[in-house]
């Protein structure tokens, strides 16, 4: 289940311009700052494999990279750009939308939820959403090591809330993986978790 070689393919600015090959894809999506390029780059074990969407801008694009020249991980563009007074409802635009209704070879949708704040009503939104739509997802919570010294909730907690809130959003309650960018902690088990979707 390692990965051996990444590579940019491609970024798209519409859904119909990915590619046309039919091999399996993990999309990632989270808030901004929930820690995808590190969980990214902790996968690959790189310290920049360079998610070139990183600065929220204008242009959206879906960015794929090819893994192991046979399956790829597509970076879309994160929601919640808190600014807006309405910053708390999720913002995709149509276009990252058309692209999880439209792509046939998407396996699953790795939701990133950082565990070391409570649920938050945008990543709630962003489940809702996608069980509404039977987007097949993978809750992954991301800064599982940052405990808090004495007040606040702990990761654990965090993950208990937001699998009791999302509960009703889905028919099967999806899977979901506890990592740390900082430790490696989950970083296996997440790999294995997609080597068996890719294989089902
Ligand atoms: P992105 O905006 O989602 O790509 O988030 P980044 O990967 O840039 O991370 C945002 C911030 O969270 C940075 O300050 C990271 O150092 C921190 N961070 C990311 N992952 C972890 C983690 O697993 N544990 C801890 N403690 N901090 C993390």
């Amino acid at each position: 289940a390692q990965i051996k070689q990444v590579e940019y393919v491609k970024s798209s600015a519409r859904p119909s311009d990915c590619p046309k090959d039919d091999r399996p894809e993990f999309a990632i999506v989270g808030r901004s700052n929930v820690g995808k390029s590190s969980l990214v780059n902790a996968l690959v074990r790189k310290k920049e494999i360079a998610l070139t969407s990183k600065k929220p801008g204008k242009t959206q694009v879906i960015n794929h990279f090819l893994v192991n020249k046979s399956w790829y991980i597509v970076d879309l563009p994160g929601y919640g750009f808190a600014n807006a007074p309405d910053s708390v409802r999720m913002d995709w635009s149509a276009f990252t939308k058309g692209y999880f209704l439209k792509r046939k070879t998407l396996v699953s949708v790795l939701l990133l939820v950082d565990a070391s704040t409570p649920p938050q009503q945008i990543d709630l939104d962003c489940a809702n959403w996608l069980g509404r739509n039977d987007i097949g997802m993978t809750f992954v919570f991301t800064k599982c090591d940052k405990r808090k010294a004495k007040k606040g909730n702990q990761p654990d907690e965090n993950i208990r809330s937001f699998l009791q809130l999302t509960r009703k959003y889905y028919k099967v309650p999806p899977p979901w993986i506890m990592t740390s960018s900082v430790t490696g902690f989950g970083r296996d088990d997440l790999l294995l978790h997609m080597s068996q979707l890719r294989n089902y």
